[in-house]
């Protein structure tokens, strides 16, 4: 155990990432520095990795996966447990370092290793599970069974929003599928997937079994999607992105599963509970700043309750507190870093310009943070309602009957997450089978968890995580006729 906290403490300067069990440079030397989004200031320094440093990962990988895939589900049960153990003992650590790299407050980056965890614990669980069938034959003298196999080597690719529950997610479902994996951390948080490697290697999973790769996405992304030997890609990540890695690997016909933007409607209709709506608002809003793909993005409200709810939203709005995620009492980080607080602040500014109304926030700050908003007088057309905001201003505005709450929802090419509120039942059930979105919170906004599927249709993308389809999406199948009986 003290090694590994030794090893965890030395993690940040150490410029090493795990592959075959070994902690190693980039072939080249080069490094790259990790930032603080609240202060600009060096919190860690990680190779600058290559194509050849890909290809020696996805080589450990598939050389692995041979005794892997062998492991029996039980095996990998409990060394998938022993990771999620040692999580939850340096839980702290591993929290100040997210925060660190990312920003978030630290009961944010707290909540999010204990889903990190949850997921690890769930495909622990779920893999001694995973059955085939045995169909009825078609003549006596034989048998048809269906088997599911792992599928190979998985690049793993992830977003800076959930530096450490995106990687627990992906990596452990195929883990407990027994496929190897190479995970590739965002540039921007590179530091908890190698605290998580660390992890990982001191619970016991194997050499080459599980390695990280560090760099720029395009620049080792392509050499992931390109590798003949990956089978499949799980990507979380923005669309464009995304659209560009099914272009690139379609070439070697991987496998994939896309996790791409949102831009979660909240509709709130007249029969609502108004202070269950408000806290639903809040919590899916601000949250991580604004920064999740399942966020609020666009909110309606009908007519009888939009004076109230907007109000009471753009109370509880000011109330929130911004600053350094390591400061007691932060409920609201710094961006990700400048360039998205600039990209954020513009978007409003261009919307105050073009007639909406800024209820509170929106007052420039420093650096990389942005005070909450609640805008009021916006319409569909305006840049703030159709793009992904990735930050935190809501976006009120109006809507008269539940055809046209549905018709604007629909409204956009993302289908990831969508929410409402109300008290009626046949509400609940026609407007839940109207929304275009794969996850509908109705009367809640957190949805998210390890036992259900998670993923959205069209430009938000295809494949689920969680759940048993979550492990599923690392299989492929197998039909076995034996004959001659
Ligand atoms: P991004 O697409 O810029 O990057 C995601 C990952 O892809 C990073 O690791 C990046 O280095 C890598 N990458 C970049 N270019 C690449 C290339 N050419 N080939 C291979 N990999 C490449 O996204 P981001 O800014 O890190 O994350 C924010 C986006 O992620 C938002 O759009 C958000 O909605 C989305 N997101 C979606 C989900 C979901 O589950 N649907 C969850 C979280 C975030």
């Amino acid at each position: 155990m003290r090694n590994t906290l030794e090893q965890l403490e030395r993690l940040a300067d150490g410029a090493v990432t795990l592959i075959d069990g070994a902690w190693v440079p980039s072939g080249s030397g080069r490094t790259r520095e990790v930032l603080d989004p609240a202060n600009g200031e060096r919190v860690g320094i990680v190779p600058e990795m290559d194509a050849a440093d890909v290809d020696r990962a996805v080589e450990a990988a598939h050389a692995a996966f041979g005794a892997w895939r062998t492991t029996t589900a039980k095996e990998r049960s409990v060394l998938l447990r022993r990771w999620h153990d040692l999580i939850g003992v340096h839980l702290d650590a591993l929290a100040a370092l997210l925060t660190a790299e990312q920003g978030k407050p630290l009961a944010e980056a707290a909540n999010e290793l204990r889903q990190s965890q949850a997921y690890i614990e769930f495909f622990a669980e779920e893999c001694r599970r995973l059955t085939g069938e045995t169909i009825p034959a078609n003549t006596n003298d034989r048998r048809l069974l269906v088997q599911r196999e792992p599928l190979g080597v998985v690049g793993v690719i992830a977003p800076w929003n959930f530096p450490a529950a995106m990687i627990a997610r992906k990596a452990a479902a195929a883990l407990a599928a027994g496929c190897t994996v190479v995970v590739k951390p965002a540039a921007e948080t590179p530091l908890s997937a190698l605290a998580l490697a660390v992890l990982a290697e001191a619970a016991g999973i194997p050499a080459g079994v599980l390695n990280v790769v560090t760099g720029r996405g395009g620049e080792i992304g392509a050499a992931i999607t390109a590798h003949p030997l990956v089978r499949k890609i799980s990507f979380t990540g923005s669309t464009p992105t995304g659209k560009r890695l099914a272009r690139e690997s379609a070439e070697t016909l991987k496998h994939l599963s896309l996790e791409l933007g949102g831009s979660a409607p909240l509709i709130v209709f007249d029969d609502a509970d108004v202070e269950l709506a408000v806290r639903g608002a809040l919590a899916s809003k601000f949250r991580n700043a604004g920064q999740t793909c399942v966020a609020t993005n666009r909110i309606f409200v009908q007519r009888g309750v939009a004076e109230e709810f907007t109000r009471r939203l753009a109370e509880e709005a000011a109330r929130l507190s911004v600053g350094p995620g390591t400061e007691a009492g932060v409920q609201i980080g710094p961006l990700i870093n400048e360039g998205a607080a600039a990209a954020v602040r513009e978007m409003l500014e261009t919307a105050r310009a073009q007639g909406a109304t800024v209820l509170t926030g929106g007052e420039r700050l420093a650096g990389a943070f942005v005070q909450p908003a609640v805008v009021a007088d916006v319409s569909d057309d305006m840049e703030l309602v159709r793009a992904e905001i990735f930050g935190p201003i809501a976006p009120v505005s109006v809507f008269d009957d539940a055809e046209e709450a549905i018709r604007r929802a629909n409204a956009t090419p993302y289908g990831l997450s969508a929410y409402f509120y109300t008290t009626d039942y046949r509400r609940i059930v026609r407007v839940s089978e109207a929304l275009e979105f794969g996850m509908v919170g109705v009367n809640e906004t957190l949805t998210t968890t390890e036992v259900a599927p998670f993923g959205g249709i069209k430009d938000s993308g295809y494949g689920r995580e969680g759940s048993h389809y979550g492990l599923e999406e690392y299989t492929q199948l197998k039909f076995v006729c034996i004959g001659g009986l």
